[in-house]
Parts: C-alpha cells; structure tokens; sequence
C-alpha cells in the first residue's frame, strides 16, 4: 500500500463485536476470564488494551516497521529505549538535539552510572573515535531540534552495525511521512507522538518501531514493567490524528518552504535554519534521505539582541508563543528559555544555539496570513 492509504486505514479493523469502523475507547482497567487463565488475550490494562493495540499496529505500519510500541509520553519511549542497557554501558548521542532528551540522559540516567557522549553527528564518521566496547548505542535525532541540522541515518547506520551497536532515531520532526529510519538501517525508531502523528496539539504520547522480535520483546517487558503506558482515550486521538498525516504534513512543507524563503529575503533577518535551501550544509542528505523539508525552521534576526528576539516573541498574533510543535496551528517558541532551557547556555552556545534564536512549527493555515503576521511583528 501506498504511504496515504496506509496512513487511514493502518491498525484499524472494524470492531469483530459491533462493526463500528472506528476504533472504540476500551475505557476498562480489567478484563473477565471465563476460569483462571482463560480469558481473550486481555487481561489487565496495563499490559493489553485494545485501543492501544490498533495504535501500536498503526505505529508499526507507518513506520514500516514489524512492531509499534505505545507510551504515555515522547520521554516515557526514550526512557525506555536507556532502559535496555546496564550500569557501565555507554551512548553515543547527538550533540544538537531535544532539551528534555539531554536533560534525561544527564540529569536521570548518569547516575545510574549509563555514559553519554555528545558528538555533532553532522560527519557521521565523528562518531567513530567514541565507540569502545561498552558502546550499546547511538541515539541520533534529524532534522534536529532547534537547528535543523541532518545527521546522514544511512551513514550512520552502517557504522553501529560494523559494530553490533543499536541504533535508535528520534523522527519526530520528519514524521513518517518525510522519512523512514528503519528503512534506513535504524534499530529503532522513536516520535513524540505529541506532535505532528497526533497534530493537534490535544494529548502527549510517544512510540517506539522496531523490527527485531527480540527487541520488541524486550521494550514490551519494560513498557508493562515500568508501566508508563497511554490511556485508551490518547490512543484513540492519535489514531484519528495518523488518518490526516499526510494532508496536514503537505501544507506544513509547502508553507514552511514560503516562510523560510520570506523570511530570508527580509533584510532584518539574519540567518535562517532551514534544510531545504540548496546551500544548508547537508541539503544533499536532506534530499536523498526525506521526500520534502517539512514546517519547521529557526532563524535569528540581524539584530541579535535579546530585547529585540523578544519583541518579535511577544508581537505575533497568530503564531501562538508556546513550547511543542507539529499542531495544526503556528507556533513561535525561544528554545534557549523555553525547550532547551535545560541545557546549560555554554553547552547550548557550543553547540550553535544562540540567545536570540527563534523558532518556528509553521502550521496550515493560510501561509498569506502567516507571513503576514511575521511582516508586522518584524516590524
Ligand atoms: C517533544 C519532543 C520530545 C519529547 O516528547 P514528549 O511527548 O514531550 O514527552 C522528544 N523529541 C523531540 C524531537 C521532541 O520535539
């Protein structure tokens, strides 16, 4: 099937006791058994519902994966991807990535004695010097998130399996409809489902897509053990939310691709982040490894004070000053206060993130009035 048709109709199967065509909220903790034992393949929320099965199936699908795994937050799946490893195992992860990522590996899982190096993945080969033999995995997110750098996941997936390293990709700013990692050699796949497979900006959710079984089997234990599973009622908003990727997904680039070239032509811009312009240092990869460039981008302006970030921050009326991205709506954020407010400003000024970066989710609606909310707040 074709990625559109996959996209409507992937985990859902009208229900065997009613026929309704969508999937029904399993709003239930529990589930009778007949004698001990002997139930329908449900027994406890936790471990089964229905609901969460059809969007775990539809994960696996959009992903082209064999297995989708369901969580109650983009955190809670990382959290159980690190989870895999043991006391004195060391990750690879990518210098320029999610805030709450980094805060996650630092402030939660060093010390449970996991190593974490950070290295800019943009030359995948930087990875090599890193890898030793407590090397478990690499953690890579592209485009990344604020600065809209590509990390080559063909490239590097052939390095870590040279070395038996797991792989996992955060492909929550492509989405399956830009890219598909596992294709590419990733392990595992990750989303926060929060933002463009819900996009709606109405639950917080994450998943994970792998092929292996023997992974799967793995991060399902951890997913029931750990018990940070999503209720029935967000996994039934995801799943409605899947069924319109692709339209959503193809005004997001279109109008992303107009702000981006608007905003470059405006002569109190500075630079702009965005993987689509010919001269973005890996455009090439961006080219070969995702079908178009997607609504989000960055940009500082010439003017690179604070104040005057700020005031463009507070004067947009429909750019929305909100953290999160990948809603229908258009959002305007300030990683260094707001998303990356959690990496220390060194860290974030090594790794090119400047005080007065803005950042952009470019929504779907008319991209006249979008540009035109960004002409008066520029000023
Ligand atoms: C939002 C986000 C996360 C975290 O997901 P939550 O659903 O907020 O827990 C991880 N990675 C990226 C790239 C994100 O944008």
């Amino acid at each position: 099937m074709k990625l559109a048709t996959k996209l409507i109709h992937a985990g859902a199967e009208p229900d065997p006791s009613t026929g309704a065509v969508m999937t029904p909220i399993y709003q239930t903790s529990t589930f009778v058994q007949t004698a001990p034992g002997q139930h329908q393949g449900y027994e406890y929320a936790r471990s089964q519902n229905p609901t969460r099965f059809a969007l775990e199936r539809a994960f696996a699908e959009i992903e082209n994966g064999k297995y989708g795994l369901a969580f109650s937050s983009g955190v809670a799946a990382t959290d159980a991807v690190i989870k895999l490893l043991q006391p004195g195992d060391e990750v690879i992860a990518a210098s320029d990535m999610y805030g709450g990522t980094y805060r996650l590996f630092t402030k939660v899982f060093e010390k449970f004695g996991i190593k974490f190096h950070y290295v800019n993945m943009q030359q995948a080969d930087n990875i090599v010097p890193f890898i030793n033999s407590n090397t478990k995995l690499v953690w890579t997110e592209t485009p990344t998130n604020p600065l809209m750098s590509i990390v080559d996941i063909a490239a590097i997936a052939a390095i870590t399996q040279k070395h038996s390293i797991l792989l996992c990709v955060d492909n929550t700013f492509a989405s399956p409809y830009l890219q598909n990692p596992l294709d590419l050699g990733a392990d595992i796949v990750m989303h926060s489902a929060t933002k463009y497979l819900g996009g709606h900006s109405d639950v917080i959710q994450g998943a994970l897509m792998m092929n292996d079984t023997a992974l799967r089997d793995q991060l399902y234990f951890i997913q029931k053990s750990c018990g940070a599973v999503p209720g029935p009622q967000d996994c039934f908003l995801v799943l409605r939310g899947i069924k319109t990727l692709h339209l959503r997904m193809q005004r997001h680039c279109e109008n992303g691709e107009q702000v981006a070239r608007y905003l470059r032509n405006h002569p109190k811009v500075g630079k702009v982040y965005w993987c689509g312009f010919e001269d973005h240092p890996n455009y090439h990869i961006a080219k070969k490894q995702m079908r178009d460039f997607g609504g989000m981008l960055s940009f500082e302006l010439k003017d690179t004070s604070i104040e005057a970030a700020n005031k463009v921050l507070s004067s947009t009326r429909i750019f929305a000053l909100a953290e999160s991205l990948g809603g229908v709506e258009s959002l305007i954020n300030h990683p260094a206060t707001m998303t990356h407010a959690s990496i220390p400003r060194e860290e974030r000024l090594k790794n090119g993130l400047s005080d007065c970066l803005i950042r952009l989710s470019v929504g779907v609606e008319d991209v006249e009035d979008l540009i035109a909310d960004l002409e008066q707040a520029i000023g």
